[in-house]
């Protein structure tokens, strides 16, 4: 019998030094006896074309695409997911048996499972969703969701283009509204999602009046630095459930580690401890 062979993977980016990435999968490395690495690979923008195609080379079974790479790296792999090419970015490439490269896009994937770790009886078509924001989190967030059978999705951006060019691109169930109408907008919602930087550490807190939300709406923000946004403190406060953005970042790597290392990994109370004492 052959010995296990060296299982090399990593998150590419520039920077790098703040992914959690290498936390993560270095954790699920350990804890299933693998016998590999998954390192940081800082590329800077101008790079990534002569960076890629020496994954093959030097022996990686894939890596993570983080910023600013994520549309650019799109373009220069040799098959793409369906998924991936529908969001428009990738964050992850998997080095094929010829050498080959195909993208994928977990983030949608990671954001579902996220919810229903949360909330096992969530169901995306309980009702209206209302989607703040427009940007790379939002593609990933409103196709997931549409996918997920969601019936009505309110996109509300502030610059309101954006949203109404995903609102043609993707089509019913997403409907573009103007960003002056977010308050009301919330009216009768099942969810509220926060895909917008806004709440993130260094960033003023979103504007926005939970008065018209619904007690009974989920509450969802895609940031996890803070883990408990202004949003999210306010939203509970008031009785709504909420869902941080920590349970998409754990769960969007499961897929892309089990393409590299065979493994689904499970995201135990221990990685999401370790991860979150870094945060
Ligand atoms: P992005 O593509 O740059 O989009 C940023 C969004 O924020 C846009 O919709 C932008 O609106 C909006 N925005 C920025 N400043 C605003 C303001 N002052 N008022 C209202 N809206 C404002 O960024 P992204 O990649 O989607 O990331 C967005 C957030 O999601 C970040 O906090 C990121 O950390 C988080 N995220 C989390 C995960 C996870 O795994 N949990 C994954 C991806 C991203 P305009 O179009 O008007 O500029």
């Amino acid at each position: 019998m052959n010995p296990p062979s060296y299982g090399l993977a990593g998150v590419l980016g520039w920077p790098v030094a703040h992914s959690r990435s290498p936390k993560i999968h270095s954790y699920w490395i350990s804890k299933y006896g693998l016998l590999g690495a998954y390192v940081q690979l800082p590329v800077a923008p101008g790079q990534l074309g002569l960076a890629l195609p020496g994954l093959a080379a030097l022996g990686f079974r894939g890596c993570n695409i983080t910023l600013p790479h994520k549309v650019d790296a799109l373009h220069l792999v040799d098959a793409l997911d369906a998924n991936a090419a529908r969001i428009g970015a990738i964050n992850t490439i998997v080095v094929q048996g010829d050498g080959s490269l195909k993208g994928f896009n977990n983030d949608g994937f990671g954001y579902i499972q996220s919810l229903l770790d949360a909330k096992p009886d969530w169901r995306a078509d309980a009702g209206p969703v209302a989607v703040l924001g427009a940007g790379g989190a939002a593609r990933a967030v409103v196709l997931s969701l549409a996918d997920r059978g969601a019936r009505e999705i309110r996109l509300l951006n502030r610059t309101p283009e954006k949203a109404q060019a995903l609102a043609n691109e993707f089509g019913a169930p997403v409907r573009a509204l103007p960003w002056s109408q977010r308050h009301a907008a919330l009216a009768d919602v099942a969810m509220l999602v926060n895909t917008t930087s806004q709440g993130m550490q260094g960033q003023p807190a979103l504007d926005l009046d939970l008065a018209a939300l619904p007690l009974h709406a989920l509450v969802s923000d895609v940031i996890y630095v803070p883990m408990q946004t202004p949003l999210l403190a306010a939203a509970r406060q008031r009785g709504n459930a909420t869902v941080n953005g920590l349970g998409m970042l754990l769960n969007q790597a499961r897929p892309a580690f089990e393409a590299w290392f065979g493994v689904m990994p499970e995201i135990t109370a221990e990685l999401r401890r370790a991860i979150e004492a870094g945060l």
